[in-house]
């Protein structure tokens, strides 16, 4: 067998042209245009691209984005105060703060000052919480995404045995939830799970979000199985063995171009929809 790859990329494009469709229905109907503030603190290069990516895929979908830039001396009650202020900013629509912030920083404190109405990147407790019941608010985007890719391709879950490696806050533990809410059997599994390779060898759903190259080993993917890797090493290596998994899955996302393109096409999808909904 030869898995069929999950093209990230078509679908994440997908999914910007409805946002764009919404943008346009959006801006017709109200006269205004949906912002998305972003804020950088500091100059870490890798985080300074990821926002320029972000800002420059709002400027491609009608968003207008407005860039806070702090300096990396910024004290944790600046922050909070800054991102309280875009909460209660009536012209903004959704807030992203990039991550992770200068270690100095309380960075859960920072998150927390994003009102949950605002929260498109679903970084809050508030949204965590929403997630977990079953309630309205928005998803973390790469869990977001990854759902969104395993509907795209009609991917059955509900009764799947689905394998989560990781357990993060903002990866392994919402796609679980997630998993968990449309019907999966969910196992989570982390740094002290006893047989890893077990585990997954009993799973319909394999999802890898570890951030460790090729832990995941072609060798354990149960033939037909369904493999989604969002770990991004350097070098851009996955968690999963790809070759060898790829000879026993029935389809897996490549990296890159599998999850990653994924999720700010998700934060996007979500900044429009809570500018419908305010
Ligand atoms: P993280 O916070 O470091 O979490 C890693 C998780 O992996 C932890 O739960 C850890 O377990 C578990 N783990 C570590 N070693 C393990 C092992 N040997 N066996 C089983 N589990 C193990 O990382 P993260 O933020 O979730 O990110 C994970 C990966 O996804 C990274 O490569 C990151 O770059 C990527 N990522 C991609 C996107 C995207 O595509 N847009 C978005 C987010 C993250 P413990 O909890 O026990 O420590």
């Amino acid at each position: 067998m030869v898995a069929e790859i999950i093209d990230g990329v078509k679908i994440a494009a997908e999914l910007y042209a409805e946002t764009a469709r919404r943008v346009r229905d959006y801006v017709g109907r109200t006269g205004r245009t949906p912002v998305l503030a972003t804020v950088l603190v500091g100059d870490d290069p890798a985080s300074r691209t990821y926002v320029r990516m972000k800002r420059n895929r709002c400027a491609r979908v009608g968003i207008e984005s407005r860039s806070v830039e702090l300096p990396a001396d910024t004290t944790t009650a600046e922050l909070v105060a800054r991102i309280a202020e875009l909460s209660a900013d009536p012209a903004v629509d959704g807030i992203l703060l990039q991550h992770p912030v200068p270690g100095h920083l309380d960075e859960r404190a920072a998150f927390e000052a994003i009102s949950p109405e605002k929260d498109v990147d679903g970084v809050t407790m508030r949204s965590f919480a929403a997630m977990a019941f079953g309630e309205p608010g928005f998803q973390s985007c790469t869990p977001g995404g990854i759902l969104r890719l395993l509907d795209a391709c009609e991917v059955p879950v509900a009764g799947r045995r689905a394998v989560v490696v990781g357990r993060s806050p903002i990866l392994g533990k919402p796609v679980g939830m997630l998993l968990l809410a449309r019907d999966a059997t969910v196992t989570c599994c982390h740094s002290k799970t006893v047989d890893l390779p077990g585990l997954v060898r009993e799973a319909d759903i394999v999802v890898g979000a570890v951030g460790r190259p090729e832990l995941i080993r072609g060798e354990w993917i149960k033939p037909g199985a369904v493999v989604i890797d969002a770990g991004s090493n350097p070098g851009n290596i996955g968690d999963v063995e790809f070759a060898a998994a790829s000879r026993r899955a029935s389809l897996i996302t490549p990296v890159p171009g599998g999850v990653g393109p994924m999720t700010i096409a998700v934060l996007l999808a979500q900044t429009v929809q809570a500018a419908e909904t305010r």
